[in-house]
């Protein structure tokens, strides 16, 4: 990234939130679950699947919890309803597990029960390394009481190989992505390259598990890195996926499919954006062609 960019990223809290807002809104379907819903209906006619995910995170009150609990429950009936090729991401801060783990708990297990009565399917995002031991404990807990539901490992973290060793011997789903949050070093391998290494080693041990790897990123390298992995492995088609998020590469998106692999675009939407808008921001490397636009157009 350049050092305009840079130095844009470390005064983007200050950018107006309309600013952001205008910028960020190709990172989200919309405020709403009918416009997920279309954006979704699009993305399969491409050829691609699809995963959905309420924006919002860290809440604090049991009633916010629950009332999305109650939405991603309507988002599987949805999805249902409209035979929509997606299934549903979570966030656990965001169904309460900083209030506390096993209400928590509870309330992941209904989405994950309403999700198996339709043959659907459920991934929780890894959050910070504040969570990374309560998220695998539920997923794990919850796997094996149920089974379609998959998790999530970030590239960076030092733990991860160690975690893909104590995965379920049999039926895990797991993403696999570089890690977005800003990790301290005794916890998280900082070099870019580095991530990338373990990226890979990551891939490979999940691969050699028999785990379902669904590959997310938008890095060519590691893409193609990750292509000639599966097939030094010769992964059959239905046990890997890549996953790229809405907004960004569609030019690779599609390369992807052309050449014949499976691929999911992570779909967020709802009214609290803004956080995962900064996060998306903070890694676009053009992130300041795209501000100084929207300040100029005037919008
Ligand atoms: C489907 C999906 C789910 C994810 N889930 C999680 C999760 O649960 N927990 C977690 O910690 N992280 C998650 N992430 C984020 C991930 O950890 C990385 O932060 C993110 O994917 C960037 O890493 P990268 O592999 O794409 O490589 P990068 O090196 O960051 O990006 C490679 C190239 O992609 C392009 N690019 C990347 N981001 C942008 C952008 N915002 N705008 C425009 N171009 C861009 C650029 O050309 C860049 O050079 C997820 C990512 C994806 C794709």
């Amino acid at each position: 990234m350049s050092i305009f960019n840079r130095l844009l990223v470390a005064t983007l809290p200050v950018v107006p939130r309309f600013i952001v807002g205008r910028v960020a809104s190709r990172y989200v379907a919309g405020e709403n679950l009918e416009a997920a819903l279309a954006t979704v209906r699009a993305l399969n006619g491409e050829g691609a699947m699809a995963t959905l995910d309420i924006l919002g995170e860290e809440v604090k009150e049991r009633d916010k919890a629950l009332q999305a609990t109650d939405e991603f429950v309507r988002v599987f009936a949805a999805i249902d309803e409209q035979k929509l090729d997606s299934n549903v991401s979570i966030k656990l801060t965001l169904l309460g597990l900083k209030i506390d783990e096993g209400f928590c708990r509870d309330n992941v297990e209904r989405i994950v029960a309403a999700a198996k009565k339709l043959g659907n399917f459920v991934r929780i995002d890894m959050e910070d390394r504040t969570t990374t031991d309560a998220t695998l404990r539920i997923y794990r807990q919850l796997f094996d009481r149920y089974g379609n539901l998959g998790v999530v490992l970030q590239a960076y973290m030092h733990r991860t190989l160690k975690d893909i060793g104590e995965l379920p011997r049999a039926g895990a789903n797991v993403r696999i992505c570089k890690g977005i949050y800003v990790e301290p070093r005794p916890v998280a391998w900082k070099g870019y390259d580095t991530v990338r290494a373990n990226y890979l080693a990551a891939l490979e041990k999940m691969i050699e598990q028999g785990v379902y790897a669904a590959i997310a990123t938008h890095d060519e390298y590691l893409a193609c890195q990750a292509v000639a992995l599966l097939d030094k492995h010769r992964v059959p088609r239905d046990r890997y996926e890549f996953q790229m998020l809405l907004g960004v590469d569609a030019e690779l998106r599609r390369i992807l499919i052309a050449d014949g692999h499976r691929l999911r675009v992570y779909v967020p939407y709802g009214a609290d954006w803004y956080p995962y808008s900064m996060r998306r921001l903070r890694e676009n490397p053009e992130v300041a062609r795209h501000v100084l636009k929207a300040m100029l157009s005037g919008r």
